[in-house]
């Protein structure tokens, strides 16, 4: 890293290699300025450059400048963009949650004040405060709580604003509002506060003693906001705050990347900074990260009527690149081993692992994907923070089963029953990712129950520590492929991007169910497929094991526009796919339906019973295979002293009676083959078909 010693000439450098608006933007006077602009427009690089710039004119103290965005992820890219920019020292960059608790730690050390605890199970603590009120899921509650707070409603308010959101309450909405007051009085009752608290407490703070406001105010001289079409009212409200009447704020964002609505966020706050009248307004037209087909593409994926600046409307710098890649493949296991074979075909001496990202919907998604790179040696970098298994529901159920003397076997049959009592009544929102988090738990636990011979609590939290550590997370120094959620993509980039799982109830996600929500569910798949440069290859399966059940799946809405566009692109030299055709093609080649007849199962199948031989007398009978491996699994679980679905569910052997696998590579890539069970019974599955 070079150190630049302040100098107008210095800064100037730091013009080079900007266009036009960007370099208005970067040397704009005063403020507000607002940069309104597409995906890979440079607007985080004029962020940084900004900042660099009037450091080194001497117009501003780096330890005056607060740079604020919305995950720590992004706060860690804008720090390091600003130390590549040669600033020695450090810009503070930081989430609004993470500064506002800066404060009032600080606040409150200064006053000799006891800081409150940290309310981190939120979920549960709203479970019991509904003890009498059966019926609602609490994580939606918690759910409609946050989003309220957010948007600084008020009880009272509560279910009109609901109704006019087009929200769909939990519970009625007079109970809720009910439960949002007893959520404070209980929260205060405990000296207790949650995240949201964190930014009210700054506000309060600020806003009740003059003097603090101005020290604050004084820290923070200079605001910078990242992603601004994300903020949402009670954050915008505390921005306020430490502005003040001060007008140096500078703020980029991108209303076609507004993907947190859901949550509270206000992308017309945005509109409104850049309505203000003494705001300086800079709009960016080229995009710097992605080919020409990369953009046209992703452009499909916006609402047709586009809406918001640059968007769809994005002229690329960059030169022509590859195709677009479109795939659809039998089972989800297939698709994440054909996509882990590709980022292998990809790697070159010159083109590094950390070169290639795979983005899926959903946390929950992301295993599959780790133990396919895995397999084949390849090293990941888990993104999207910590995956299902951090998240608060499997935590707390781990914090029950990782116990020494714990029967786990039991455990996880009741875990399973509690997920098949779930499954049985479609799920929406927050509950729907709680169910799928708990769904990849019990299958990891399986794996492990299944690979174990002395299987215990504790040896199973040190078997999923390893699972996320061993070789797989790593600094951000080892060259590794990034496993990212959509959401958790947002302002990176890569050359090569996957993006998986293109399915109907993940793009849109299942509970998207008013025309506002899936609107965002769009421009959550534009943020997706704008992450690439030269390289975009989208896939999706035609069925999904979700923990012990398997279920058909139909391609995203947004598949056949995506194809249309990769026909475009083709230029007409070929002709054109014929989508429906290669859907139908592919669900030709599901394993069930190749031998047995089975349809594709909705997610009612009865999984008991096998499969008729549908093979007309000719070759081996599937069920006398079938009988022969059920026999082989009796024998398992009795010597393991567990019961025979922890071997190995009926619908896995069903398959494996069907599609007759020969080699261990045909067997991984039947539906319900985890790498656990591959690595303990592979070999004898397969001497099974050899014989049976
Ligand atoms: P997003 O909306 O996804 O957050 P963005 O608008 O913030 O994107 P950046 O990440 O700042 O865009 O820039 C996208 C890429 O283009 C980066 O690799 C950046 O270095 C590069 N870039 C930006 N401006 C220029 C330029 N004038 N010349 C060359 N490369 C540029
Ligand atoms: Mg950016």
């Amino acid at each position: 890293m070079t150190s630049l010693r302040p100098s107008a000439e210095a800064a100037d450098r730091l013009l080079d290699g900007l266009d036009r608006p960007q370099v208005d933007a970067v040397t704009a006077d005063g403020g507000p300025v607002v940069v309104l602009a597409g995906a890979g427009s440079g607007k985080t690089r004029v962020l940084t450059r900004r900042i660099a710039w009037r450091v080194l004119r001497g117009e501003t103290d780096p330890d005056r400048v607060l740079t604020l965005t919305f995950t720590r992820k992004a706060a860690a890219e804008l720090r390091e963009r600003q130390r590549a920019l040669g600033l020695r020292q450090r810009v503070p960059a930081g989430t609004f949650h993470s500064t506002a608790l800066a404060q009032l730690r600080q606040r409150w050390s200064e006053r000799g004040v006891t800081p409150p605890r940290l309310l981190d199970r939120k979920i549960r603590f709203v479970a019991q405060l509904l003890s009498g009120d059966r019926g609602a899921d609490p994580a939606d509650v918690v759910a409609e709580i946050d989003w309220a707070r957010a948007r600084l409603i008020e009880p009272d308010d509560y279910g009109r604003a609901a109704r006019a959101a087009g929200r769909v309450p939990p519970m009625p909405a007079d109970r809720l509002a009910a439960v949002m007051v007893r959520y404070q009085q209980e929260k205060r009752r405990k000296r207790l506060v949650d995240f949201d608290d964190l930014l009210a407490l700054a506000i309060r703070d600020l806003r009740a003693d003059p003097d603090y406001a101005a020290a604050v105010r004084w820290r923070h001289r200079h605001l910078y906001v990242d992603e601004f079409q994300d903020v949402n009212p009670l954050q915008h409200a505390l921005l306020c705050e430490w502005l003040g009447d001060r007008t140096d704020l500078f703020v980029v964002g991108d209303p076609n990347q507004a993907i947190y609505g859901w949550n509270g966020s206000d992308p017309a706050l945005l509109d409104g900074l850049a309505a203000d009248r003494g705001a300086t307004v800079v709009r960016l037209d080229h995009n710097y990260r992605s080919t020409p087909q990369i953009l046209q593409l992703a452009a499909a994926a916006l609402p047709p009527v586009g809406g918001g600046p640059g968007g769809g409307r994005l002229r690329a710098d960059r030169g022509p690149g590859p195709l677009p890649t479109l795939a659809s493949h039998p089972t989800d296991r297939a698709e994440a081993d054909a996509v882990a074979e590709t980022v292998r075909r990809i790697k070159t001496a010159d083109r590094p692992w950390s070169d290639q990202a795979i983005l899926v919907r959903t946390n929950a998604q992301l295993i599959l994907f780790d133990e396919a790179l895995s397999a084949l040696g390849i090293p990941v970098r888990l993104r999207s923070g910590p995956g299902p298994l951090g998240s608060p529901e499997v935590k707390g159920e781990l914090r029950a089963i990782g116990r020494d003397g714990i029967d786990l076997v039991q455990c996880l049959e009741e875990l399973d029953e509690r997920l098949a009592a779930l499954a049985a009544k479609p799920a929406t929102g927050a509950a729907a990712e709680r169910q799928a988090n708990l769904t990849a738990l019990s299958g990891l636990i399986h794996d492990y129950v299944t690979t174990e011979d002395r299987p215990s609590g504790p040896g199973l939290i040190a078997w999923l520590t390893t699972l996320q550590h061993g070789g797989t997370e790593g600094a951000d120094s080892v060259d590794a492929v990034e496993l990212a959620t959509f959401h958790g993509a947002k302002g990176l980039e890569w050359p090569v991007v996957h993006v998986a799982g293109l399915e109907d109830g993940f793009v849109p996600i299942a509970y998207a169910s008013t025309e506002a929500q899936r609107r965002e569910e769009r421009r959550l798949l534009y943020v997706a497929l704008t992450r690439a440069h030269e390289q975009l290859h989208l896939t999706w399966a035609a069925e999904r094991t979700f923990g012990v059940k398997t279920v058909g799946r139909d391609p995203s809405p947004h598949v056949a526009d995506l194809g249309r566009a990769i026909d475009a692109l083709r230029g007409g030299e070929r002709a054109p796919v014929d989508w429906r055709a290669q859907i139908a093609r592919t669900r030709e080649r599901l394993p069930d339906a190749n031998g047995s007849g089975h349809q594709v199962g909705g997610p009612g199948r009865p999984d008991a019973g096998g499969g008729r031989g549908g093979l007309g007398g000719i070759g081996p009978d599937p069920d006398d295979l079938l009988a022969a491996l059920r026999r082989w699994r009796a024998a398992r679980a009795r010597a393991a002293g567990v019961p025979g679905h922890v071997i190995c569910d009926d619908r896995t052997l069903q398959v494996i009676a069907t599609a007759r696998p020969t080699s261990r590579a045909q067997l991984a890539a039947l539906p319900g083959m985890r790498p656990g069970r591959l690595a303990r019974w592979g070999d004898d599955l397969l001497d099974l078909v050899a014989t049976g």
